[in-house]
């Protein structure tokens, strides 16, 4: 391999190309041996064309270039052309995730002819939690045998689902790492656009209903306030709960007791997120 600049034969030390100038590249990345035009590019250009690369930390093959940044190199992930191009296919299940505010996430979903949208607000999270809940909340509801593309605004995220990047915030790692381990049960891949979907009719920010439709919602009456127990509950369902109904305490995974008076604002939340199961 010849450096770009110098034109001359680079060294090998250590899975690096090295050069007098400076220039410093690795032989091997991520699975992927960069080629004469790759470096060619790099250096010249800035960024590669688009490579696929291995990831052996998920199992999994994803597209970028490289670029070079601060005299490092690192993925650009490439714009998807994903909403110009969206094919029908009965296993694959399009997730659309948008941050519209701190906490406040739209989730379009598309699979087959099946559009549907979904604005979660799980409050003072941080956007990046919000996006890793926002995506449990919805998982539930997609089988198993589906393939999910997962279409996110935001190339933090996708680096972090790929477990490319590692979120130094303890909460959005916890997030990432729950939402990494129910992933799992799924064939997926994600990627990153920053097109966001129009929707017909506007986007109705704010209520959406049925966010979470797999739970069920049980009131038992105590002499300290209101048992709540919520079945097929998940860090979502959790946190949703916690920032709409604040005063609630949580006395175990899926289980809260919620004070006499708040009794109105728990039927609200359980009316707009599932199908009321009265006793
Ligand atoms: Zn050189």
């Amino acid at each position: 391999m010849i450096c770009p600049k110098c034109q001359k034969e680079f060294e090998i030390q250590n899975n690096k190309y090295r050069c007098q100038c400076g220039i410093c590249l690795p032989v091997e990345f991520y699975g992927y041996r960069l080629t004469q035009q790759n470096i060619d590019k790099l250096v010249q250009q800035g960024s590669t064309d688009e490579i696929e690369f291995y990831s052996k930390a998920k199992k999994k093959k994803f597209k970028a270039r490289l670029r070079f940044s601060n005299g490092k190199i690192e993925f650009d992930f490439v714009e998807g052309k994903t909403s110009g191009a969206i094919k029908k296919d009965d296993r694959t299940v399009f997730v659309f995730l948008n941050a519209l505010s701190s906490g406040l996430i739209r989730i379009f979903i598309i699979d087959g002819d099946n559009k549907e949208e979904k604005i979660y607000d799980f409050g003072r999270a941080a956007t990046r939690y919000a996006e890793a809940l926002a995506l449990l909340a919805v998982l539930p509801t997609i089988p198993h045998e589906k393939k999910i593309r997962i279409v996110a605004d935001n190339m933090q995220f996708v680096k972090y689902v790929l477990g490319e990047e590692t979120p130094r915030d303890r909460e959005i790692r916890f997030g990432i790492n729950i939402l990494a381990r129910e992933l799992q049960n799924y064939d997926w891949q994600v990627e990153l656009s920053l097109k966001k979907l129009k929707l017909k009719g506007g986007n109705a920010k704010r209520i959406s209903l049925n966010l979470f439709p797999y739970i069920k919602v049980n009131q038992i009456q105590q002499q300290n306030g209101i048992l709540v127990i919520i079945e097929n509950c998940n860090l979502a369902v959790e946190k949703h709960f916690l920032e709409f109904i604040q005063k609630a305490k949580k006395l175990s995974f899926g289980r809260f007791l919620v004070a006499d008076e708040s009794q109105e604002k728990l039927n609200e939340w359980t009316n707009k997120v599932c199908e009321i199961s009265s006793q």
